[in-house]
This record gives C-alpha cells, structure tokens and sequence, in this order.
C-alpha cells in the first residue's frame, strides 16, 4: 500500500514546479486542479496559455468538478477533520488498539507496520482461533459490553453478495450503528469481497465452487499487517466453505515474518464452515516469486506456506503504479502469467495471466496507471487472453479524505478500481 502523507503536518498541496508544499492558494488558472507554491512557478509551469497542458488541463478540470460528488463520504462522521476522527476513536476507547491507531485518519498514515500480534510463534502450527483474535483486533471488551457505535456483531447473518453493494448495506447486515467508525478497518476487506463476488464474476470470472479454496496475492501490503483478522469478514462473506488464502506480498512486510503465516476459521459446533489464512512475504512480488521458485525447488518447512498455483486474483490497493519502478517487473511477470522463470513446479503454470485488479486514491492517478498499463502491455493494457477493466469507483473506498497527495483532486484510499480481468 502506498502511505498517504500525516494528514496533519504536511502541507496539503505540492508545488507542480518545483516539489514544495503549498497551501493551495496559487493554481493553474484552467483547471484549479495543480497547486504551485508562487506566482513565478505557475507561470512557468502554465505558460504560454495559462493552463498547463490543454488536453491535461481539460481532463483535470472535469476531474475537480465532479470529484467531491464522485467521491462523496457515506456516513456522517466522515465529514470531521482528521483531529476529531482522532478524539472520536479515543472517546469510543479504541483508539490505542493496534488495528485502531493504523486506521486513525491522524495517525495511521505515519503508523509503521507493527509486529503483526495475531501471528502463532515460529514453528507453531497455524491456528484455529477466530473469535478472540477477531475480537482483539476490533477492541471489544471482554465482558461483551462496549460502545454499541463500534461494536460488531459476530456471527450476525451474512447477507448475499448481490445484497451488500454500499457501506449502508454492509453495516445494516452486520448490526453496526451508521455512527460506527468500522468502515475504517473494514475499507481493505470489503474492497477485496467487492472484487472478488462482484467485479471478477460480471467479468466472466466467478467465484469458485462451493468448499473450495480460494487464493488472492496481495501485492504492496503496510497498514494491513496491523489488522489482518478484519480480513475474516472478507471470509465470512464468501460462500459456505469457502477457504480463503490471502498471500500478503510487500518490502513494508518485516522481513523477520517472512513466510509467517496464521488460520483463523469459522467453527459453529465444531465444523469449519469459512476460514481464512493469511501468509506474509517480504519484498516486490517478482523478488518473491524467485524466492518460491528457489523454496519449491528445495522443499521441505520452508516450501509450506508457498501457494501451489496460480491465484483467482492478484490485487493491488492503493498501488501508485507510476510511481514505483518495481512495479513494472512486478507487471511483466503477472502478464507472462505469474511464474518466475524456470518455475514449473505447483500447476497453473502457462494458464494465462492471472486477473490484477489495482485502487488508487483519485481519478487522475487511475488515468495515470492505465496509461502505464498501455505502454506496457500494448495496445490495450491488458495481457493476450485478458480484458482491461475500465475504471471504476470502488463503493467500499475509505469513508474519509486522503490527504497529502499532491493536487487539490478528491482522493480517499482504494477510490477507484482498474487492471485487467
Ligand atoms: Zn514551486
Ligand atoms: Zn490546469
Ligand atoms: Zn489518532
């Protein structure tokens, strides 16, 4: 995951020209969607017209008009500033919870990602315990009473997938309070639910059968780490059965929990019902995928973790394609179908590229992927066999405002959803 900027030191803007942070005051005259930190820059940012580039210019400027209404927060609360987000977490006594202060408006951006405390010790079996895990990383306290705003319901009816397609629906089907912050935590999982039962079935993709695995890599993981059993509701969204194995791939990934993993399962009367394993890998995907081929091929512990084919999606949030260089071995790869070379071991291999599905946090900057995807993967961005997925909003975007990234543009984390199916 690409960090969002400490929403409260930064300034909010960058200069276009040379890169300083500005308040905003002084914008291209066209578009009002660059920020410059004088006069001077702009006018030799925007010259001979006024406006920087026309086609860009235009595209901005209808970026910044519908952008507020495109991007509109779903709940009430969203609309403080990030300070009383803040408070608002710390009156509700949650605040302090590692999954809490990674999701804080205020803090989470600067947050690192922590040791990951819902990890088994090394060498222990993975676990079966769901629910005191999952109600440690919501902070629900032990005698079961608690704020009903941020309380979640454990075991409440999961709804189906065509049921839950706004956060409206989500927290009525889940008994949370509209006043619950929960979309905070719940904005990762429920993205990844949304592409999954809804994004890749309308694209010929669905869901496999019923008690089956079901394998996603996610590539650039950070904040996560500090909430991985808020994915369980990723999990208990999906289908009866249904194991979900969810690769968590990223340099922000320690590397001392490298091929760690852990299974939290869904155990009414004893019978798994739902599960989910969550495995830690650090370093780019095309690093790792080396690393798998070269743990295959020696076997033994190491290789257990290591998914043995190819995976129904590969997805990316908040990925900033443009602005990391890794990513373009990374995409090569997963065009060429997902396999280090030399790497024939665990099937799937020669299967055609798995779907990529990538967020970022504002029209522009999904523009700006799909551009590289096209230079990269001429002519139209995606692999042979695959279809580019035109972008989309994602309903389950972070309910509150990204700061500190760049340009006066609307932004909020997983905004809008593109790649390829
Ligand atoms: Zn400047
Ligand atoms: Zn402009
Ligand atoms: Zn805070």
């Amino acid at each position: 995951m690409q960090p969002a900027a400490a929403a409260s030191a930064a300034p909010p803007f960058s200069c276009q020209e040379c890169g300083a942070g500005c308040d905003g005051a002084v914008r291209c005259g066209g578009c009002g969607a660059l920020a410059f930190c004088c006069d001077a820059h702009r006018r030799r940012h925007c010259a001979p017209r006024g406006r920087h580039a026309p086609e860009d210019c235009a595209r901005m400027a209808s970026q910044l008009a519908r952008g507020a209404a495109l991007l509109a927060p779903p709940f009430a609360w969203c609309k403080k500033a990030p300070q009383q987000l803040c408070r608002m977490l710390a009156a509700l006594g949650c605040h302090d919870a590692p999954a809490w202060s990674a999701a804080c408006p205020l803090h989470g951006p600067a947050a690192r990602p922590d040791a990951a405390p819902w990890l088994p010790a090394p060498g222990a079996p993975p676990a079966a315990s769901a629910r005191g895990d999952w109600e440690r990383a919501w902070h629900v306290p032990a005698d079961g009473g608690g704020a009903p705003a941020w309380r979640h319901r454990w075991g409440a009816a999961q709804p189906g997938a065509a049921a839950v397609a706004s956060w409206a629906a989500h927290y009525a089907a889940a008994g949370l309070s509209p006043a619950s912050p929960a979309a905070l935590l719940l904005h990762a999982p429920l993205t990844l639910w949304h592409v999954l039962a809804r994004v890749l079935p309308a694209h010929g993709r669905p869901l496999p059968p019923v008690n089956s695995q079901l394998e996603v890599f996610y590539l650039g993981a950070r904040g996560e780490l500090s909430f991985l059993p808020c994915f369980l509701e990723t999990a208990l969204l999906l289908p009866p059965g249904t194991r979900l194995s969810v690769h968590m791939i990223g340099p922000d990934v320690p590397p001392a929990l490298d091929g760690r993993a852990v299974t939290w399962a869904e155990l009414p009367g004893g019978r798994l019902t739902r599960g989910l394993t969550v495995a830690l890998w650090h370093g780019s995907f095309h690093s790792v995928q080396a690393a798998w081929a070269r743990r295959r091929a020696a076997g033994g512990e190491g290789a257990r973790a290591i998914p043995a084919g190819a995976p129904h999606l590969v997805f990316a949030p908040n990925a900033g394609l443009p602005a990391f260089e890794s990513w373009r071995p990374t995409l090569q790869l997963l065009a060429a179908g997902g396999r280090a070379r030399g790497d024939d071991e665990g099937g799937g291999g020669g299967a055609g590229a798995p779907p990529f599905v990538a967020t970022d946090y504002c029209e522009e900057a999904a523009h700006q992927s799909q551009l590289l995807l096209q230079a990269l993967l001429p002519p139209s961005g995606a692999p042979p066999g695959a279809a580019p997925l035109a972008a989309a909003v994602n309903p389950f975007r972070c309910p509150v405002p990204a700061g500190g990234h760049g340009t006066p543009l609307p932004a909020c984390g997983n905004a809008l959803l593109f790649g390829w199916v």
